[in-house]
């Protein structure tokens, strides 16, 4: 394959950087804005193993991507951990000349030292692991299967033994449900050497019942933080990075905030989803996907496929968060469990 020399751009002059992989839809937690049990029970239909993108067709599709201009992967859920031997796929992605950047979202149930020692060597440069609580009462409300707080944070103490810098904690906060954690978790991760992550409960899928009420703003999350820690705006490290940095002023750390409700940033999206049974979304509230998978598996070349992408990406003229309404949620979104956070 030859890299392509102009650079690709969708409808609204973004390019195409960020390819987010979801390698399962399947999940040990049940979080209840995201899996809730009522929907995801036994008698849910995942993705069948046959249905899954092998590990080389999920390969292929990074190198095409990379060729159009994505430069930084991240492997996402459903629960990427469950995938059996995911070490195997990062190594091979990890082989992409084009590709800077392989970053995984976990929920570090799984996380081992001997599992984030074998993610490091396998290549794998970052990890990102939620946790919306620090107290198990709160944590397990949400994660629904009882699981605790203290095994997280030895997943975060396990990732950061195995050499895994730059790890970001990713919290979503709800109204009534987690709102009291912010400045525990603040507190905990203040001067850790992590960067806390702030997530306004999103209206993704249409399992979770959200409601705008249920948000907590950024700017209410900063001024928490603010009275007691006081912190101050930085400047953002590369165009289209999704979350606000704000720095202690103590020296000690800084947390981010993405504000997808109150301040969209689809203007800079450069993010496009390939789920785990082949579909491409060109946004996290699509409503349908782009079938890659049938491509892949009735013989195109490369070339044909190259075209496809492009052809997806061209038309894309997504700003999903910008236009949010009362028309917009209602259309029928796809669940973040499947098109990956
Ligand atoms: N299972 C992994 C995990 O939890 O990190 C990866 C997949 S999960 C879908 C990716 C991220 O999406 C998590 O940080 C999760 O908290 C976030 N998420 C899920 N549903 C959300 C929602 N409705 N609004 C905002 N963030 C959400
Ligand atoms: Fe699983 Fe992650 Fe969704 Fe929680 S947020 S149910 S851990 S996929
Ligand atoms: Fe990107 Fe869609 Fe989110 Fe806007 S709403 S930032 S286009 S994923």
């Amino acid at each position: 394959m030859t890299a392509s020399n102009s650079i690709l751009a969708d409808q609204l002059k973004r390019p195409i950087r960020d390819l987010r992989i979801s390698v399962i839809d399947r999940c040990n937690f049940r979080c209840v804005y995201c899996m809730p049990k009522s929907v995801f029970n036994s008698s849910y239909e995942f993705i069948s193993r046959e249905d899954l993108l092998s590990f080389e067709e999920i390969r292929r599709s990074a190198e095409l991507f990379s060729r159009l201009g994505v430069r930084k992967l991240r492997l996402t859920g459903g629960e990427p951990l469950i995938r059996p031997n995911l070490e195997d796929l990062i190594r091979d992605l990890n082989q992409l000349p084009l590709i800077e950047d392989i970053c995984l979202t976990t929920n570090a149930a799984l996380l081992t030292r001997a599992r984030a020692d074998s993610l490091k060597q396998a290549g794998l440069q970052r990890i990102n692991i939620s946790l919306d609580a620090l107290d198990d009462a709160t944590f397990m409300k949400i994660n629904d299967v009882r699981f605790p707080v203290q095994r997280v944070l030895d997943g975060i103490d396990n990732a950061r033994a195995a050499g895994l810098p730059n790890l970001k904690v990713n919290m979503v906060v709800q109204k009534g449900i987690n709102e009291h954690s912010i400045l525990p978790m603040a507190r905990y991760f203040h001067d850790s050497g992590h960067v806390l992550r702030f997530i306004e409960f999103m209206d993704v899928g249409q399992s979770n019942d959200w409601q705008l009420d249920q948000v907590v703003s950024s700017q209410d999350i900063v001024e928490m933080i603010n009275a007691e820690m006081p912190i101050e705006a930085m400047g953002a490290k590369v165009p289209g990075e999704v979350a606000k940095r704000w720095r202690y002023r103590d020296g000690r750390g800084e947390i981010g905030l993405i504000s997808s409700v109150t301040q969209p940033f689809c203007r800079d999206c450069n993010r496009i989803r390939l789920s785990a049974n082949g579909k491409l979304h060109t946004c996290l509230f699509a409503t349908h996907g782009h079938d890659l998978r049938s491509r892949l598996r009735s013989g195109a070349d490369d070339a044909a496929l190259s075209e496809f992408l492009k052809a997806i990406w061209e038309k894309r003229g997504d700003r999903y968060s910008e236009l949010r309404s009362e028309k917009t949620r209602s259309l029928k979104k796809i669940e973040m469990s499947y098109i990956g956070g």
